[in-house]
């Protein structure tokens, strides 16, 4: 009998998973692994969301597995140590996993194929699980990487996808592979109350469900703050319950605008894919430097925590802090203009911000969230880096009736539109009547605070 070592990373599925196929196709048991990775979790990733969501994820994936026969391994430690100790235990030839994109993932490649070429055996790295298109799949004259998303956009378009493979019928796996307790939810602490539910086949409904009756309407209502009409597919393209390929297939084969608009979207998570992969170092440092000299200081300070806590005086703003904090999930235009808010409002390093949304975001992702924070910053791809979002305009824009306010915000919620999202102008007595702060600073003093800070006229 020879075996191979699936390890799962950003992966956590049985459909279209060219790891496990690969591994079934070539040798006659497989063992499906997880390692709870000791230095994943020392880098601060291990954020409560995410672990619950990460225990939903591998309990479905292990009851999967289980109906075909087999059944998930889990153990604790440095992924590569682990990974071999394994291999010795079942006498493996051969080990699968998906390709990552950062530093780190880099680096454990490396460190595996080093191991267990050392061994004997071999290390097969996958490309376009995690993504839909390989970063590298298509690339500009003389670079290694796109830095701007149009062009991207085209080119990706224009790139035949992989096929869609089918999940295994079966999947037979070697008695007496010791594993750890899978992690259960319950036993996580700090989760947000709202937090969704993770797993392969809640994200296969969920990805159903919105094909069905969400994407057709999606190009006309994707920036609706209180319609709430985004697929909410975010975390389950983080953990890879979800092939994106497979998403973008079937978002395909609906058509129409609103499908495109989707598949687009899908698109962007993989240009920032492309992005960190050539540049790992933008997961931490500016990938354009615009010479800031962001705020620092109890000044500064206070407003940053006023703006983590939702109670920076704008409305709109403090709906998005507080949405984040109850669901661990966060609208994308309440992404877009809270983090316009602290960067360029606020003049506070994106890293801050980047900081404490990978602290709650259930989605949280080192190419996703240190790019869109770039990307707002102006330190990243926006090819207009000094745009300022107004959170008044925002609001009367993307929040009309001001629901999603009166939703997040209940200190407002008998204020009607306009005037919800500017309180603070309410004549004395009726603004008497609101427990609801007055703004940690005015927008024109923001922007001025801003300009001088960038250096732009
Ligand atoms: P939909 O609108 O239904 O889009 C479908 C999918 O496309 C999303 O699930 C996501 O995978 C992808 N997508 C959509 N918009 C973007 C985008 N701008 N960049 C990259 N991929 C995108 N997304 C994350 O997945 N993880 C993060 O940590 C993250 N942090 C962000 C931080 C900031 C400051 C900003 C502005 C955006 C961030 N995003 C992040 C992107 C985007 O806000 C979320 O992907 C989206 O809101 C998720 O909701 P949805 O699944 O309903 O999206």
């Amino acid at each position: 009998m020879n075996v191979a070592v699936v390890l799962y990373t950003s992966d956590l599925r049985l459909h279209d998973h060219p790891p496990l196929l690969a591994a079934l196709s070539s040798c006659d048991q497989v063992v499906p692994l997880f390692v709870r990775d000791r230095a994943v979790d020392a880098a601060g990733f291990a954020a409560p969301n995410r672990l619950a969501f990460l225990a939903d994820c591998l309990t479905d994936l292990d009851a999967g597995l289980r109906e075909r026969g087999g059944r998930l391994v889990l153990r604790s430690g440095d992924a590569v140590a682990e990974v071999c100790a394994l291999v010795q235990e079942c006498d493996a030839d051969e080990v699968h996993m998906a390709a990552g994109v950062s530093a780190y993932a880099h680096a454990r490649e490396e460190r595996l194929r080093y191991a267990l070429e050392a061994e004997g055996r071999r290390l097969y790295v996958h490309e376009a699980v995690i993504t839909a298109a390989a970063p590298g799949a298509v690339l500009p004259a003389g670079s290694d990487h796109f830095a701007v998303f149009t062009p991207y956009h085209r080119r990706w378009s224009e790139l035949p996808p992989r096929t869609v493979a089918a999940a295994p019928r079966s999947v037979p796996v070697p008695d007496a592979i010791g594993s750890d307790p899978l992690p259960r939810r319950a036993a996580v602490t700090g989760v947000s109350p709202g937090l969704a539910r993770g797993g392969e086949r809640e994200a296969r409904d969920l990805l159903t469900r919105w094909l069905r009756a969400g994407v057709p309407h999606y190009e006309d209502t994707h920036d609706d703050l209180a319609g709430d009409a985004t697929s909410r597919l975010s975390p389950h393209l983080h953990f890879g319950t979800l092939s994106p390929t497979e998403t973008v297939h079937r978002a395909r084969a609906v058509g129409g605008s609103g499908a495109e608009a989707f598949v687009r979207q899908i698109c962007w998570r993989d240009f920032h894919h492309q992005v960190l992969a050539a540049r790992p170092d933008t997961a931490v440092r500016d990938y354009r430097d615009r010479s800031d000299r962001w705020r620092t200081g109890a000044a500064a300070e206070e407003e940053t925590e006023a703006w983590k806590e939702g109670r920076t005086g704008y409305p709109v703003v403090d709906a998005a802090m507080r949405q984040l904090r109850h669901e661990g999930w966060m609208h994308n235009r309440g992404r877009l203009l809270a983090a316009s808010f602290l960067t360029k409002t606020l003049y506070v390093d994106w890293r801050v911000g980047a900081r404490h949304f990978l602290d709650l975001l259930v989605d949280g992702d080192l190419a996703n969230n240190q790019l869109n924070w770039q990307w707002v910053a102006g330190t990243g791809t926006d090819t207009r880096p000094n745009r300022v979002l107004n959170p008044i305009r925002q609001g009367l824009r993307y929040d009309p009736t001001g629901q999603y306010v009166h939703r997040w915000v209940p200190e407002l919620a008998d204020l009607a539109a306009p005037q919800v999202h500017e309180p603070w102008r309410l004549p004395g007595l009726e603004r008497a009547r609101y427990d609801y702060p007055d703004p940690v600073v005015e927008l024109s003093d923001g922007l001025d605070r801003f300009r001088r800070g960038r250096g732009v006229a």
